[in-house]
Parts: structure tokens; sequence; C-alpha cells
């Protein structure tokens, strides 16, 4: 079977900042259709190394290729909005790429969010932020998908379904995706590559040999292989969080915390 076209290739990327180096001759590739994570320790340059991938930061040494007409779709870590500038999600989306009624409810459907096309992003909960964030990179139907921690500030039960849903971005668009996540044990069953990262590859594959591998767990110890909490609840909820039967049970007064 023939590999899939490369959408980009970074090759021994070195990078220091201050003086400091935080980045020694990295190498990182992702083909389209696969979902390609970095994980390590906070610091460890995985940020940094999106950086240089989107072409924000030069590398003192090293080479990014990415192959022609890739177009790519970035989550930034953080956001920063001024709290009093008041912004729906809808003029947030259209800052970021001029874009028809049709194509916004289309992005926002695809990630669970079109009811809150209205909203004012400052009201919206973590899981909320981060799925507008998502439609955000969506926008220009990209062929490489760089999310930076897309699961920061997100419950477990949110989180898990985060990871389903760029699961199925990738099946229906057939996008590369380099995501950045701290934690292996939630996205091992997400991803297809994993790359561990502290300032140097440590080690890179697929997760079950990562996991094994010496120097992961030096960096992150011998830890069990942790099944996400999964659970389940006697009620759903309307798009609103309003608490509605399911299976032919009344409305109860159980309240639960999504994302
Ligand atoms: P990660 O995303 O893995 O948590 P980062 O790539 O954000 O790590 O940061 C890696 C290291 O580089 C950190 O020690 C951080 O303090 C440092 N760093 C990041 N940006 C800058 C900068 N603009 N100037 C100086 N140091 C920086
Ligand atoms: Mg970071």
């Amino acid at each position: 079977m023939t590999e899939p076209p490369l959408l980009i290739a970074a090759s021994g990327i070195s990078v220091s900042l201050q003086g400091r180096r935080i980045l020694d001759g990295v190498d990182l590739k992702v083909h389209r259709g696969e979902i390609v994570t970095l994980i390590g320790p906070n610091g460890a340059g995985k940020s940094t190394l999106v950086r240089v991938v989107l072409g924000l930061l030069t590398p003192d040494q090293g080479q990014v290729a990415l192959t022609a007409n890739t177009r790519i779709g970035y989550m930034p870590q953080r956001l920063t909005i001024d709290p009093v500038l008041p912004l729906t999600v809808r003029r947030f989306l259209t800052l970021a790429q001029r874009s028809d009624e049709t194509r916004l409810v289309e992005v926002l459907t695809e990630v669970g969010a079109q009811h809150l096309l209205d909203s004012p992003l400052q009201s919206l909960s973590g899981g909320e932020t981060q799925r507008v964030l998502l439609a955000r990179a969506m926008l220009r139907d990209p062929d490489l998908l760089i999310l930076d921690e897309p699961v920061q500030g997100v419950d477990i039960t949110g989180q898990e379904e985060l990871y389903r849903l760029i699961g199925h971005i990738r099946k229906r668009h057939g996008c590369g995706i380099l995501m950045i996540s701290h934690d292996l044990h939630m996205v091992m069953s997400a991803t297809d590559q994993v790359v561990c990262l502290n300032r140097h590859v440590c080690c890179s594959g697929h997760p079950d040999t990562v996991r094994a591998d010496p120097s992961y767990i030096a960096l992150f110890g011998n830890t069990p292989v942790l099944i996400p909490y999964s659970h389940h609840h006697d009620h759903d909820h309307d798009a609103h969080g309003n608490i509605i039967a399911s299976s032919g049970e009344q409305p109860s007064d159980k309240r639960c915390e999504h994302g």
C-alpha cells in the first residue's frame, strides 16, 4: 500500500529564544488523513514547534517543507479577547475569514455549535469555546488542521466528545491533523502517531510503542492504562443545556456538568 501524501515535513528544527535552547534537532512529518499527536510536559517546546510549522517563527536551524497548496487551519492554545469588546460567535468567525451565513452554519453544525451563532464569545463555556475555535480553524476547509491543546479547560466527558469529534472530522474530510496534548492516555485511541517532545524528540511512533518506551516512562512515569472515565446519564440535554428526558424517562432534578 502506498503511503498517503505528505503534507508537512519539518527536519532538524532548532530554536533558541533569549539565549536558551527551546528546540533541538526536531523532525516531524504529517501525512494526509493521519492524526499526529505531540505530547510533552509543560515548557517542552510543543507550541514553539507549531509556531515554526506555521511559519510564525523562523528556526535557527532546519527546514519546514510544506506540500504545495496545503491549506492550514490553526486552533491556537490561547485566545485573548478583550472582555469589554462585545463579540458574537458570528462576528468572531467572519473576522477570521469572510464567509457567508451558509458556510458559518455549516462549520458550526459540524462541531455541534450551530445554536451559538449569535452568542457573545465571552459567555461560552470551556467546551463551547473550544468548539467555536475548532469551527474557525475549519472555515478554510484545511488540508492540515493544527490544534494546540484542543481540550484544555474542558471536563473529562467533554474531552472525550471533542476527541471523538476530531476523529470524525479527519474521517469526513480526509485532512491531516497535528494535535498537541500533554496527556497520552486521553488521546491514545484518537491518534495514529505520537511524537514525545521534550526539547528534542524523545521517542515517536504508534501510541502503544511510545507508552512502552523508556524515555516516555522517564518523562511521564510508568502509569497504568487509564480507561477514560465514562458514565451514563438518565437524561439528555437540549442545545441550551435544559434537561430533557431520554429513553422514556421523566426529567429528573439531576445535574451534570458539561464542558
Ligand atoms: P509547551 O507548548 O510545550 O508548553 P512552549 O513551546 O510554549 O512549551 O515553550 C517552551 C519554552 O520556551 C518555555 O520554557 C517557554 O518559557 C519558552 N518560550 C516560549 N516563547 C518564548 C519567547 N517568546 N521568548 C522566550 N522564551 C519563550
Ligand atoms: Mg503550549
